[in-house]
């Protein structure tokens, strides 16, 4: 490995199948980050963000300076079938007077207004780094304002110091929790259905799965988060079954859900053909009978005809070239490995900001001989491997795409502000696409990596 590697970061990088794949115990993963690593992952504050800011007809207030807001404003491409206030912050902008004499009041006050001016059923109150720091008893004015108002005001203890970005999760999903465990109904004849954790309805990718499930017959009781709803996320306790799709954001809220409610889950993956065609084979074994299993696998076979023989076209054009991925949890990296073979692609370089031991391990299983692994990296690594794996392209986020350009390499963006679906059959044939449109591109002749 490269001497600019920090000795303490080693441990999270590995060479499959070679004198660097570790000690035998598996990547270093699922801990802090190494201070002054320049680690690529968000705070905690924004973990939580992302994961509740779908919830379309949800108020967002966050109490902290501005800057915390506007980091988070609008932060998902995520598509709204009902209202749009989602799409904005609400924020108590504290000042030096509110550090030294405290925010408390200033909360109530935007918790007031909020109510008043938009009669609002559901607020999430974010405390931030400062309000951690001067100790606001945000809890007692959330509750305050439940009970003078009759609504739900849940706070969210989401200072970003406090730990990595998998906490957000975490803090977001017992958000969830507070919420819908009033709802909890205790006859399981009564369970029906699914619900989807996970996915956010970037650029309408909830609609393109929800529209499979109907094709197929099975019923969708609730989504988390995407375009979903207080009224919506009320019945989610009436599911018979939870699928996965974001494990790293979701898999806290599916086991809390199979232990307080008993509903069981199961992780899927909406990306590519493979693990689209696969997961919706296996929830039609779970919940369905003869006529739905009949009918999913008529359509999977269906879909998967018409895309590899769309990918035919793609692949002559493709194939030999190399990728790296960088993204964020590692269910992401697992499912664009297999879309990169399916194209002709190699994964030279693959790392995650959260992923778990056991993503790393499936990983390490499907990747060839010498790939490189990384956790939590930070982008001296990154370039540094893309460099010397030669990789032809980029998988990324908003983050990541500067670093691609600056070395003179193709991008695509798969986080979450993207605009286009990627997930679903539909999203194999807009992925393939934009690889080609990016990796092709005469523009990588004219350039000089910096
Ligand atoms: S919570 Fe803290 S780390 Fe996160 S944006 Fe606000 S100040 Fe920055």
């Amino acid at each position: 490995m490269s001497e600019g590697i920090l000795e303490v970061r080693k441990k999270s990088i590995m060479v499959k199948n070679t004198g660097c794949s570790g000690d035998g115990t598996g990547i270093d993963c699922e801990k802090a980050s190494v201070s002054g690593a320049v680690s690529q992952r968000a705070c905690v504050y924004c973990g939580a963000r992302v994961v509740l800011n779908p919830i379309t007809d949800a108020f967002h207030i966050i109490h902290g300076p501005i800057g915390c807001s506007s980091y988070t404003w609008d932060i998902r491409g995520s598509l709204s079938s009902g209202s749009e206030i989602y799409r904005n912050s609400f924020s108590t902008d504290l000042r030096e007077k509110d550090i030294i004499f405290g925010g408390a009041k200033k909360l109530t006050a935007a918790i007031d207004e909020v109510v008043d001016k938009y009669s609002a059923k559901l607020i999430f109150v974010y405390a931030t780094c400062i309000v951690g720091v001067i100790g606001d008893d945000v809890e007692a004015v959330c509750r305050e304002a439940e009970n003078k108002y009759k609504i739900r005001v849940i706070p969210v203890k989401a200072e970003g110091f406090s730990g990595t970005k998998k906490q957000g999760y975490k803090l977001a999903c017992d958000a969830v929790m507070k919420l819908i465990r009033p709802y909890k109904i205790t006859d399981k004849k009564g369970q029906h259905g699914l619900n989807i954790l996970g996915d956010f309805n970037l650029a309408g990718e909830m609609w393109l799965i929800k529209n499979y499930f109907k094709k197929i017959g099975i019923e969708v009781v609730s989504t988390f988060t995407g375009d979903s709803s207080h009224e919506n996320l009320l019945k989610a306790p009436q599911a018979a079954l939870n699928v996965v799709q974001c494990a790293g954001s979701s898999m806290y809220l599916a086991n809390q859900m199979e232990k307080e409610f008993a509903i069981p889950f199961m992780k899927v993956s909406f990306f590519g053909i493979e693990d689209t065609s696969a997961s919706l084979m296996q929830v039609a074994h779970l919940l369905g009978d003869e006529q739905v299993i009949a009918k999913a696998e008529a359509f999977t076979k269906k879909e998967s005809a018409r895309l590899r023989k769309f990918m035919a076209q793609y692949k002559p054009k493709l194939a030999g070239k190399k990728a790296a991925i960088y993204v964020g949890g590692g269910f992401k990296a697992i499912s664009l490995i297999r879309q990169f073979n399916e194209m002709g692609i190699e994964t030279v370089v693959v790392g995650t900001q959260t992923g778990r031991k056991d993503e790393y391990e499936i990983i390490q299983n499907i990747v060839n001989d010498d790939t490189v692994i990384l956790d939590d990296a930070n982008p001296a690594e990154l370039e540094y491997f893309m460099k010397i794996k030669h990789a032809d392209i980029l998988v990324g986020g908003v983050k990541e795409r500067p670093l691609a350009y600056k070395l003179g390499i193709a991008f695509c963006d798969h986080n979450h502000e993207r605009k286009h679906a990627l997930g679903g059959y539909e999203g194999v044939e807009n992925f393939t696409k934009e690889i080609n449109l990016s990796i092709n591109s005469p523009v990588w002749e004219y350039m000089t990596a910096i």
